[in-house]
């Protein structure tokens, strides 16, 4: 199928992980747009629901926790001009090695609606220096193993000991166990995400966690109102895997006319 048919046939009804400038470290925005932008992007696109989840409070431009009432005011004026969509308030929290495996308390996390959870370099405590080595370099021996290793566990941490609804881009930045991501999704009925942004998961890693009962999610990841609702490659990418169209929460089939 090719992408042009895959976006005459196949429409998201819900982008439930967006940032705004509430991502930003004082006056560099990480993402540019602001809730009621990505609200209006939302809108056009067709949504029937939106979530903004920008990064966890310990990310370099992780949102300020002060903020939350802000966002919450930009959400209920957004809310009272577009009635017809649902607005969540949630958090792209960051995996890390604290007693949860998150940025963000258990005590806190009843501050937004729901949590996604996915792997960032720039948070204390995630092994972001020998992670991008690893990554991204021909690294020494055992390396690759011993990171993996140590990233799982932190991973598995924060899919048991939270509840999560989306993990973010696994695969992505890191090396993980995909396989016990997957059977950690399931055991837990975490969503895995189909990124609309990142190389990972791919086609590899997808066609491993289908092997477990999961269901995925497609997320645009936007950084900019125009990229909110961003889902053909991810169709592309799921369809190559193997993966039913109805497995993938948010995807419903175009009214034919
Ligand atoms: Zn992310
Ligand atoms: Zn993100």
């Amino acid at each position: 199928m090719t992408l042009e048919e895959i976006r005459n046939k196949y429409r998201i009804n819900k982008d439930l992980h967006t940032h705004t400038r509430y991502s930003r470290t004082g006056p560099y925005l990480h993402a540019t747009g602001t809730i009621m932008e990505n609200v209006e992007a939302a809108v056009k696109c067709g949504l029937d629901e939106v979530a903004i989840t920008d990064h966890g409070p310990k990310e370099i431009y992780g949102l300020d926790p002060k903020k939350l009432p802000d966002m919450r005011r930009d959400i209920a004026e957004a809310q009272k001009k577009y009635p017809d969509i649902k607005i969540h308030l949630g958090v792209e929290a960051n995996l890390m090695d604290s007693p949860n495996g998150l940025d963000i308390s258990p005590e806190d996390i009843k501050d937004y609606d729901f949590i996604n959870a996915g792997y960032h370099y720039g948070v204390p405590k995630c092994g972001m220096i020998a992670n991008w080595i690893t990554f991204k370099l021909p690294s020494p021996r055992g390396w690759k193993e011993k990171m993996k290793k140590k990233n799982t566990e932190i991973a598995l941490r924060a899919l048991y000991n939270n509840k999560i609804k989306i993990l973010t881009h696994p695969g992505d930045k890191a090396y993980f166990d995909i396989e016990e991501l997957a059977r950690a999704c399931e055991e837990t009925g975490t969503l895995i995400e189909i990124n609309a942004r990142h190389k990972r998961p791919n086609v590899e890693d997808l066609k491993i966690m289908a092997k477990y009962a999961v269901n995925f999610i497609i997320s645009s990841d936007a950084h900019k109102p125009s990229q909110v609702g961003r889902y053909v490659r991810s169709i592309g990418l799921a369809l190559a895997a193997g993966i039913e169209i109805g497995r993938i929460v948010n995807v419903v089939e175009r009214q034919q006319i």
